[in-house]
């Protein structure tokens, strides 16, 4: 019997995990890519797989739902973490990596590039240059985020320096986020990631750069500026119309510190499952993704009240544990205390996005609007 055939908007990692998984079960598949590449919003980034929201690790979970692994990757078992008052914490794992570092964009040791020559190797059609306005056939939205809930901005770079993963949490850096550096084979990212005040973003940018200089002695070589946007927000749905929204399209992401890659992938691999099997989609997301989602609202909601001493009180608490890793996954199981919070933390943290895909059954928009405005088109 034919398949029928499935197209894609969006050539991240949700578009090319559906895309692949699609493939290996015998259908047809059209990617459309906006851009002239892959992971072009990214461009040479640093990022985290993370590896502590469940006991299997993020590697072999890939391999089990069948995707590739060929990509660059650092183990990353201990960093440092430093408070606003300079305060060295170091932070380890002991029983598997806390997170993966790898890099984003169209370079051959990318993820993007991994899952692209994948899919193509499965006889995906990729489309680059081709942004959709419509789905001509009951498809799949994975074209990224939507709106700015967080923001990351700072520098690539190369380096002499050795790899590793430094992080200080001070709002003078980066207001209700984070300030980060991320080195890998003579790679580097520095980033503040900021949750508020973006309008300052150059001085929080600056602050980081001469912060890391000060504790790490950060050298950068032929530094290159680059930003980029988080979306949040746990969806009443995640269907357009008859078609599947995937990634940070539909807002699916780790609220708390802003880890989507893993959501964008397992969103993408349930998105086929269940075109594949008429599994319900809205079933198998809010089954498998959305007790994490809304343990990262409440993770985020409690965050945003630490401040600068709680955030001391914090490093502490995780640095004292002989394995963070462990102590993290419990943070993202939604436990009574974290369901009782959940509705509190609802309220206190909202998504700069409102809700507003469309619910028409037959709507085929890229980017719908449709209900508010009653314009179809993006
Ligand atoms: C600076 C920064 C650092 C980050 N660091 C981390 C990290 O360390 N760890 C982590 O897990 N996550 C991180 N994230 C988040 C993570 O990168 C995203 O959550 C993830 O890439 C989302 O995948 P996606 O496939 O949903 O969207 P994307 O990766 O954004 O892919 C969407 C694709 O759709 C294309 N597109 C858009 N519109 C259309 C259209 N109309 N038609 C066709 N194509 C279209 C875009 O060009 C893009 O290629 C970071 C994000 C930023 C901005």
């Amino acid at each position: 019997m034919q398949k029928e055939k499935v197209q894609i908007a969006g050539a991240g990692p949700a578009g090319l995990a559906a895309a692949i998984t699609l493939a290996r079960a015998g259908f047809e598949v059209q990617v459309s890519e906006a851009r002239s590449g892959v992971g072009q919003r990214f461009g040479g980034d640093l990022q985290g797989l993370e590896n502590w929201t469940t006991e299997q690790d993020a590697l072999e979970w890939m391999q089990q739902h069948g995707l590739s692994t060929g990509f660059e990757k650092l183990a990353c078992y201990q960093g440092t973490a430093f408070d606003s008052r300079g305060h060295t914490y170091r932070i380890k794992s002991q029983s598997a990596p806390l997170f993966y570092m790898l890099e984003r964009g169209g370079e051959e040791h990318s993820l993007d590039t991994a899952l692209l020559r994948q899919a193509l190797s499965l006889g995906v059609e990729v489309k680059f240059n081709h942004r959709l306005k419509t789905l001509t056939h009951r498809g799949i939205l994975a074209i990224g985020p939507r709106a700015a809930d967080a923001i990351a901005v700072g520098y690539h770079f190369t380096t002499d320096s050795e790899d590793g993963f430094w992080v200080i949490c001070d709002n003078t850096l980066a207001p209700g986020g984070y300030a980060y550096l991320l080195i890998m084979n003579g790679r580097g990212t520095v980033k503040s990631c900021m949750f508020t005040g973006f309008k300052q973003e150059q001085v929080y940018v600056d602050r980081t750069v001469k912060a890391f200089e000060k504790l790490v002695g950060l050298t950068m070589r032929d530094p290159k500026p680059h930003g980029g946007v988080g979306n949040f927000l746990l969806p009443e749905s995640a269907m357009q119309g008859q078609n599947l929204v995937v990634g940070e399209q539909a807002g699916f992401q780790d609220t708390l510190f802003g880890f989507g890659i893993r959501y964008a992938m397992s969103s993408g691999i349930l998105a086929a499952r269940s075109l594949i099997t008429g599994e319900n989609y809205s079933a198998l997301w809010r089954k498998e993704l959305e007790p994490f989602l809304k343990a990262s609202i409440v993770n985020r909601a409690l965050y945003n009240l630490l401040g600068n001493r709680g955030f001391s009180f914090f490093l502490k608490r995780f640095s004292d544990k002989q394995d963070v890793r462990v102590a993290m996954r419990k943070h993202y199981h939604a436990g009574l205390g974290r369901r009782l919070l959940y509705p509190w933390a609802k309220w206190r943290y909202r998504s700069q996005r409102k809700d507003q895909q469309c619910t028409h059954t037959n709507c085929n928009c890229v980017w719908c609007r449709g209900h508010k405005t009653g314009d179809h088109r993006a």
